[in-house]
């Protein structure tokens, strides 16, 4: 039987993986044996159920419905980053933010909640904590963050349930939500900003604001201080208008040059070494540099920087030949690390590894990023960009895209709010839906 996803125009399967359109699954079925010989269907694995895998997965699936797909997730349910800092500002419960993998396996993808501890790149196998070991055509990795704990003087493994980063979210967004409900009122909540790059940009300020709305409205004599570890961040003049316009004088930021570096942390006294002295804070929210998640390092995926090189036409390793890196843990750069980013290179991935299945060339999917940010339940600001693929490499489009305007009136940032809720139910149920 013919291959129909070769009857496909190169044009159709752009706008498939770009548009994330759904392609009727019957339509693209292919048959044959796998690259490796194997007898069967490929067979594609697909590691961590976060936005990249949980996204490259389903479009894997739909673009080619007799693909066998096996999806590796540790945990069965997922909390999202995005709308984290909603829960720690008091605006929204985890429960709104977690989500399964009911539809992934009603969707014919193989779900395994196990953990990956080995991946051999010669002989394409994964292994399993439980011990079994799997063959792959194809391996899209998707491992998200890890977290550098050799940077700060007094830093360990331990230091997050002291100082909770809430970056990867769960139990540490709880924790930081409950150490701030417990703080007095006329604290000092320091917040401590990672150097670039890190996991969305606009996150740590995010969260600022969404702490600055909690302490308004409950404990208004309380100060929040940003040391940062970089000298400038996303959004920066939106952020600091809509903080001056909103809570006054309470949110500080400060400039790593101009003594936000820190050397150190006394965790037991939650006191910081700083560029400019001591800082005594009732809570710290320690947020490290980071690097790409523990499974990348041992399969050999990083280089120098801590995250993994790919071609960034298709996401595969430049290291490693059939293993694609997506997501956080991918230099991807100028995309940012975000949910969306992952979620579009996904779609891109997935096409790609069904053309190449099919024998096919690979297309030149364009990939896309929109960041909201809350600044209080009713003001958000917003960034937008189209990437090409251009001279070898990942370039943003010219004029497509953009960012919300300064000064804008208050019924401008309450509809982007509005966008903000949609943007978040409208990707999940991409995801996991
Ligand atoms: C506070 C905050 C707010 C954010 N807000 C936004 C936002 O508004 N918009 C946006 O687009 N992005 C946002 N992000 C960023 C977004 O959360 C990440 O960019 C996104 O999660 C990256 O997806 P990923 O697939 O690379 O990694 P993840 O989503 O972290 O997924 C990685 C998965 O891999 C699994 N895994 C790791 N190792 C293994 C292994 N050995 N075996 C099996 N599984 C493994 C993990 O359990 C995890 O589930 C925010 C982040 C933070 C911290």
């Amino acid at each position: 039987m013919k291959n129909i996803i070769q009857s496909l125009s190169r044009r159709q399967l752009i706008q498939l993986a770009a548009a994330g359109v759904a392609a009727p699954t019957a339509a693209l079925t292919l048959t044959g044996c796998s690259q490796s010989g194997r007898k069967g269907a490929p067979s594609v694995i697909v590691i961590g159920g976060g936005f990249g895998g949980s996204a490259a997965a389903k479009y894997l699936k739909r673009y080619n419905a007799d693909l066998n797909v096996t999806l590796i997730e540790p945990k069965k349910t997922y909390v999202t980053c995005p709308g984290s800092n909603w829960v720690i500002g008091g605006i929204a419960e985890m429960t709104q933010i977690t989500h399964n993998y009911d539809a992934a396996k009603k969707n014919g993808i193989n779900v395994v909640h196990e953990m990956v501890t080995s991946v051999d790149p010669e002989k394409q196998t994964v292994t399993l904590s439980g011990g079994e070991v799997l063959n792959y055509d194809k391996l899209v990795m998707s491992p998200g963050i890890d977290f550098k704990l050799d940077v700060h003087e007094g830093v360990d493994q331990d230091t997050e349930n002291h100082l909770p980063h809430a970056y990867k979210a769960g139990d540490q967004t709880i924790l930081l939500r409950d150490q701030l409900r417990a703080m007095k009122d006329g604290g000092t909540f320091v917040m401590v900003a990672p150097p670039n790059p890190f996991r969305c940009p606009p996150g740590p300020y995010e969260r600022a604001g969404m702490i600055a709305h909690y302490l308004k409205n409950n404990k208004p004599k309380s100060k929040i201080l940003i040391l940062d570890q970089k000298n400038a961040f996303s959004k920066q003049g939106l952020f600091q208008e809509g903080w001056r316009n909103n809570y006054g004088q309470m949110i500080e930021w400060v400039a790593m040059q101009d003594g936000g570096e820190v050397k150190g942390f006394d965790v037991a006294n939650k006191t910081i070494d700083a560029g400019y002295g001591q800082v005594k804070a009732d809570v710290i929210n320690y947020i490290p540099p980071q690097k790409a998640g523990k499974l990348a390092f041992s399969v050999g995926l990083t280089n120098e920087s801590g995250f993994c090189p790919v071609n960034q036409q298709t996401f595969e390793s430049s290291i490693h030949k059939n293993i694609h890196v997506i997501g956080d843990a991918s230099i991807a750069s100028p995309m940012p690390k975000s949910g969306h980013s992952a979620t579009s290179q996904a779609k891109t991935t997935a096409a790609n590894i069904v053309l190449e299945l099919a024998g096919q060339e690979a297309i030149s999917a364009k990939n896309v990023n929109t960041c909201y940010s809350l600044v209080t339940p009713d003001y958000a600001i917003s960034v937008a960009a189209v990437y090409d693929f251009k001279d070898g490499k990942i370039a943003a489009v010219q004029g497509a895209g953009g960012v919300s305007p300064m000064g804008a009136s208050p019924e401008f940032r309450k509809q982007e709010a509005e966008y903000t809720r949609g943007w978040y139910r409208s990707i999940t149920n991409e995801v996991w839906g």
